[in-house]
């Protein structure tokens, strides 16, 4: 058996696991920080594209940005000294598309995730029909559902707003955030705001303009709030998301492994036993497994039987993108936003095309454009089985077909990220709190398969996952006492 001073292991190298390693540094317990990979930061993975002059391209594989009302990423790049890295979206240009009949649409000036605010941009908008204007009215009517029980995301926006709603609007938007069907999508696990809302005001647009009005009384029109941050509604680094991993990566002084794959978990007298795939094993008092839900769930197994049943049953998804850059002079984009967002029943290929170098600066070089179309998911699954020549060619197609995009890009980068995004589905909650139930003590799951799939919530997980943890090794900690099996 390997020797080792770490008392606590965390398996798993992203987001959920760095933070977890970060919060348990913060609360003095030395760890060991397990992953299999070559690399840190599991789907957060931006490319540094040099090669046209002084600047480079930032290409961001997986995430580009996070929520900013969700403080617990922006804290913790503040915690590690990247506050002036810090960068929100160019919110002056912040229109989206959706595209309707083979034609990019805006949304409608004013509609808060699904939500009309301002009458007249609605009412003018060719995005939803007559019909569907009014029964989406209708919302201010129809009484609230009192009872706490979930519903599928889907049946929700239909009770509320209608089918057009939820075809046109909350399909594409509120589902493609999660990579979900709405059919199936969980409204409590993924925008519990909302039943919120309902219950609170009656109605879901009262609820939303009335969350719109209290925004704007307390806001001054700086582009900074006044803590320093950026005020806008998504946030991201300056050189991309990956700033956050290298200085998380940078900043930890446990016992960090890379190449390192954790195989079986062991029962042991004082905690648990890993083997690792080299064969070595490791002692520790206890474990945050922060891999993905179906690689945990092989994991407990032996442990724990029946949360293993129920960690198996969250299922996963495959997505990717492809990002291309183009010579601005060579494409004439119709266009003024961050991008354009595909519903399910347009039946494409791809399910989004951002414009990146709109959505943030930094992100190409001066006189280029670059753009990042995403494909996967329960839209389009059928595009993750394209080889790249086919990808590339459905890509260029598709951004031929939506904006007129013809030019030869200047390159291009595709990321496939299989099995990647774990699926809400209606009465997620209960079972997440029935893994935790069944856990023995001193094994923990965290990360984006449980509560909340956003870097914030990733973060925030990681750091309860630490905390619990450092609560319940710390009492019989002292400095002579850590643990050194042989
Ligand atoms: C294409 C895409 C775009 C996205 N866009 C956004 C966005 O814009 N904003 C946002 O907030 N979120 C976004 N997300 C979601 C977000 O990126 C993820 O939810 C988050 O990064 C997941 O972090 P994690 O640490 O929980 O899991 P992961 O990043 O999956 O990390 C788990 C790690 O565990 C390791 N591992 C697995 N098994 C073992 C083992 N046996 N031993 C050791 N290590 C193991 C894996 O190699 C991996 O590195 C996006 C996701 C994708 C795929």
């Amino acid at each position: 058996m390997t020797q080792t001073q770490a008392r606590v292991a965390i398996v798993g190298g992203g987001i959920s696991g760095l933070s977890a390693a970060w919060y348990l540094q913060q609360a003095g317990v030395p760890y060991l920080l397990l992953e299999q990979s070559g690399r840190w930061g599991g789907k957060i993975l931006t490319e540094h594209v040099d090669g046209f002059g002084q600047q480079s391209f930032v290409v961001e594989g997986g995430p580009d940005s996070f929520i900013a009302q969700k403080p617990w990423a922006t804290e913790l790049a503040e915690e590690l000294g990247l506050a002036d890295r810090l960068m929100g979206t160019n919110d002056r240009q912040r229109q989206v598309y959706v595209l309707n009949k083979g034609k990019p649409t805006p949304l409608p000036d004013g509609v808060l995730l699904i939500v009309p605010t301002k009458f007249k941009p609605f009412a003018l908008s060719p995005l939803i029909s007559p019909l569907g204007k009014l029964r989406m009215g209708m919302d201010l009517f129809i009484p609230p559902r009192r009872d706490d029980g979930d519903e599928t995301l889907a049946d929700f926006i239909r009770r509320r707003l209608g089918s057009e709603a939820l075809d046109k609007i909350a399909e594409p938007l509120m589902s493609g955030i999660y990579n979900a069907e709405a059919e199936r999508q969980s409204l409590l696990a993924t925008f519990p705001r909302f039943r919120d809302l309902e219950q609170r005001h009656g109605s879901l647009t009262r609820g939303m303009i009335a969350s719109r009005n209290a925004r704007q009384n307390g806001s001054s029109g700086a582009q900074h709030a006044p803590n320093g941050r950026p005020k806008s509604a998504f946030i991201t680094l300056r050189g991309g998301v990956n700033e956050l991993v290298d200085a998380l990566a940078a900043s930890l002084t446990g016992d960090l492994r890379l190449n390192t794959a954790v195989e079986r978990i062991e029962a042991a007298a004082r905690g648990y036993v890993l083997a690792l795939a080299d064969g070595s094993s490791l002692p520790v008092e206890a474990v945050i497994l922060a891999t993905p839900a179906f690689a945990s769930a092989e994991l407990v197994r032996p442990l724990a039987p029946d949360a293993a049943e129920l960690l198996a049953g969250i299922r996963y998804v495959s997505t990717g993108t492809i990002s291309l850059a183009y010579r601005a002079s060579e494409v004439d984009i119709p266009l003024q936003g961050f991008g354009l967002v595909i519903p399910t029943s347009e039946r494409r290929p791809i399910n989004a095309i951002t414009i990146s170098s709109t959505k943030f600066d930094h992100r190409a070089v001066d006189g280029t454009v670059l753009l990042r179309a995403f494909f996967g998911g329960s839209r389009s699954p059928q595009s993750m089985e394209l080889d790249d020549d086919q990808l590339l060619a459905m890509a260029l197609r598709e951004l031929s077909e939506l904006l007129g995009v013809d030019a030869d890009p200047l390159f291009h980068r595709i990321f496939r990220w299989w099995h990647s995004n774990p699926q809400y589905d209606v009465g997620h909650l209960e079972r997440v709190d029935a893994i935790e139930a069944a856990l023995p003590a001193g094994l923990t799951v965290t990360g984006s398969a449980y509560r909340g799939v956003g870097i914030p919530d990733c973060v925030r997980q990681g750091r309860d996952a630490a905390r619990r943890t450092a609560a319940m090794v710390q009492p019989r900690q002292s400095a002579a006492e850590s643990v050194s099996f042989a």
